[in-house]
C-alpha cells in the first residue's frame, strides 16, 4: 500500500490550483447534474432506453471510458473528498479510487445459465433494472460512485446518485467526469444523474419516484432502514464494527503490523477496518509492544477518559431498575473526529506526536464505548481475554449483528472456524489486513457496498439485475 510521497505532493499542489478556480459547475446537458429530481430521473430514463439499444461490447467500452477517467482522476477526487469532508487520508483515497476504477467487475460478471434436452433450450439471463437510486456516504463520496456507477452501468441501467450533503461536490464532481467520459466514448448521456443540491429531502423524493426502479443504500442503519421500508426492491449495505480476535499461535508481529495496517487505511473510515481488537490469554502486551512498532501510540489510565471525552457524546437518562433509579450513560460519536489523523487526535488531548502515529492504541474493558461503537477514527481499543470462546462471545456481542466483517490472525484452524461459524460475517478475514477481504491485497475483486443486511455480499454487477428466463420448446437442442 506505500505510494510515492512526492508524486502525491505534485499531484495535490496541481489539484489545490485546480479547486482554486470553483466548485464543479452543473452542465446540464452532458455531465448529469439537475435541479430537481423530477428532471434527473427523467434524464436518467431517456438515458436508458439509448442505453438498452447498445451491444454489450459497446457497454462494456463504455464501461472502460469510465474506469479509465476515474483513474486518471482518482488523486483530484481524493483531494476533494478529503478537503470537502474533513475526513480520511488523501493518499489512501487515491488508492481507493484507483481500486474501485480497475477492480470493479464489468459485463463478464453477467453469466447467462441454460438448460437444454429433451424438450429444447430454456435460458436465464440478467438483464438490467431499469433506473437505480443509490444513496452514497460521506466516507467514500467518489469511491462509491465509480464502484456503484461501473456496476450498475455494466449491468445495463442507469443510475440517479443520491450522495451525502457534506461531500456532495466530491460527488457530483465524480458523475460528471465519469458522463463525459461515456459522452466521449459515443455512449448517451445522463448515464450517471443527480441533483445540484443533494439532501434528505431530495433522497425520499427520490425513493418514492415512480421512476426509480430499484435502490441501493451504502451507509448507516438510518438509510439502509428508509430504503428497506420504501415497498421497492433494495438492496442495503449498512454499518459495520468489525471486531479482530489474535490467538495465542498467530504470528504476532505480522498481527500487529496487519492490524495497524488495516485499522489506519484512511483513518479507519471503511466499514470493513478493524474497530477493536481482542487478544487471546498471555499474548496482549507483545501484541501492543509490535503496535507501537508498527505505528501506534498508546495511552493509558486517565488518559483514556480524557480522550472519551473529546471524541465521544454522553447522554444520560434516568431509568427505574426495580424501585431504584440507576443513570444509564450511552454514548455517541462525536463528529468531528470521524475520519481525522491520530496525530490531531491526539492534539485535541494535549498529546503532541509525529505525523509517523497512525493509530492512537489503548486498553480497556469489554463493555467500554470505544469498543461497543462503531468510531470511523484511528483509535482502536484491545481487549485481553483469557480463552478463544471468550473472545469469540465477545466478538459476536460488539458486532451487534451487522454481519458486517471480522478479522482473526490465527494458525489454529478449528479457532479459526469456531469463529467464522459463530460471527456470520459477510466478510471473514484471515491473517491479513482488513482491505484484504475487497480483494486490496487479497484474491477477488473490489466493492464499496458490501450488502450485509439484504445478503447480496460484495455486490457487483450481477447485483443489479433481474433474473430473466427464456424458453424455446422442441428445438436448438443439438444432440
Ligand atoms: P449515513 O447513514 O449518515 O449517510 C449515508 C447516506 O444516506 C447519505 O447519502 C445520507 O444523506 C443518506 N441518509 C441518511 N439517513 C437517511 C434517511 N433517513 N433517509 C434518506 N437518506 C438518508 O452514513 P455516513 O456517515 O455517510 O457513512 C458511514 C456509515 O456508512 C458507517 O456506518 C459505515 O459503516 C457505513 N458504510 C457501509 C458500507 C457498506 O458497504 N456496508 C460502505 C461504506 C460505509
Amino acid at each position: 500500500m506505500k505510494i510515492d510521497e512526492a508524486l502525491i505532493a505534485k499531484i495535490t499542489s496541481e489539484i489545490l490550483t485546480q479547486m482554486q478556480s470553483g466548485s464543479p459547475q452543473p452542465c446540464e446537458h452532458t455531465s448529469g447534474i439537475f435541479t430537481t429530481v423530477d428532471e434527473a430521473v427523467a434524464a436518467a430514463r431517456v438515458a436508458y432506453k439509448e442505453l438498452r439499444t447498445l451491444s454489450i461490447e459497446k457497454r462494456e467500452s463504455l464501461v472502460q471510458a469510465m474506469r479509465d477517467a476515474a483513474y486518471e482522476n482518482a488523486a483530484l477526487l481524493a483531494e476533494m473528498g478529503v478537503s470537502e469532508s474533513g475526513m480520511g487520508r488523501v493518499s489512501d483515497k487515491i488508492i481507493k479510487n484507483q481500486m474501485a476504477a480497475i477492480k470493479t467487475p464489468g459485463t463478464e460478471d453477467l453469466e447467462t445459465k441454460a438448460w437444454s434436452g429433451d424438450r429444447g433450450l430454456t435460458l436465464i439471463e440478467m438483464g438490467p433494472f431499469g433506473v437505480i437510486g443509490a444513496i452514497t456516504p460521506t466516507t467514500n463520496p467518489s469511491e462509491t460512485v465509480i464502484c456503484n456507477g461501473i456496476g450498475m452501468i455494466a449491468a445495463g441501467n442507469t443510475v440517479f446518485f443520491s450522495p451525502h450533503p457534506t461531500a456532495k461536490n466530491t460527488s457530483i464532481k465524480t458523475i460528471q467526469l465519469l458522463n463525459e467520459a461515456v459522452v466521449k466514448a459515443g455512449g448517451p448521456k445522463n448515464l450517471l444523474t443527480s441533483v445540484a443540491e443533494p439532501s434528505i429531502v431530495a433522497a425520499n423524493a427520490m425513493m418514492k419516484h415512480p421512476g426509480i426502479n430499484m435502490l441501493v443504500a451504502t451507509g448507516g442503519p438510518g438509510v439502509v432502514k428508509a430504503v428497506l421500508s420504501s415497498g421497492k426492491k433494495a438492496i442495503g449495505a449498512g454499518a459495520g464494527n468489525p471486531p479482530v480476535i489474535v490467538d495465542e499461535t498467530a504470528n504476532i508481529e505480522k498481527a500487529a503490523r496487519d492490524i495497524i495496517a488495516g485499522c489506519s487505511f484512511d483513518n479507519n473510515l471503511p466499514c470493513i477496518a478493524e474497530k477493536e481488537v481482542i487478544a487471546v490469554g498471555s499474548i496482549g502486551d507483545e501484541l501492543i509492544t509490535y503496535m507501537q512498532k508498527y505505528g501506534a501510540y498508546l495511552i493509558s489510565g486517565a488518559t483514556i477518559g480524557r480522550l472519551l471525552d473529546v471524541i465521544m457524546t454522553a447522554k444520560e437518562e434516568k431509568i427505574a431498575e426495580g424501585c431504584t433509579e440507576k443513570i444509564n450513560r450511552t454514548y455517541g460519536i462525536n463528529k468531528d473526529y470521524v475520519g481525522k489523523d491520530a496525530k490531531y487526535i491526539l492534539s485535541k488531548i494535549g498529546i503532541d506526536v509525529p505525523d509517523s502515529v497512525r493509530v492512537v492504541i489503548c486498553e480497556t474493558g469489554p463493555e467500554h464505548p470505544f469498543v461497543v461503537e462503531e468510531l470511523m477514527m484511528p483509535v482502536l481499543p484491545i481487549v485481553q481475554v483469557k480463552d478463544i470462546d471468550e473472545a469469540i462471545a465477545l466478538a459476536v456481542k460488539v458486532e451487534h449483528g451487522n454481519r458486517h466483517t471480522a478479522i482473526m490472525h490465527s494458525k489454529n484452524v478449528e479457532n479459526m472456524t469456531k469463529y467464522a461459524k459463530a460471527i456470520e460475517t459477510t466478510i471473514f478475514v484471515k491473517n491479513a489486513p482488513s482491505y484484504a477481504g475487497i480483494g486490496v491485497g487479497g484474491e477477488g475483486f473490489i466493492t464499496f457496498t458490501i450488502a450485509g443486511p439484504t445478503g447480496e455480499g460484495l455486490t457487483s454487477p450481477r447485483s443489479f439485475t433481474r433474473q430473466r428466463r427464456c424458453v424455446l420448446v422442441e428445438a436448438f437442442s443439438i444432440i
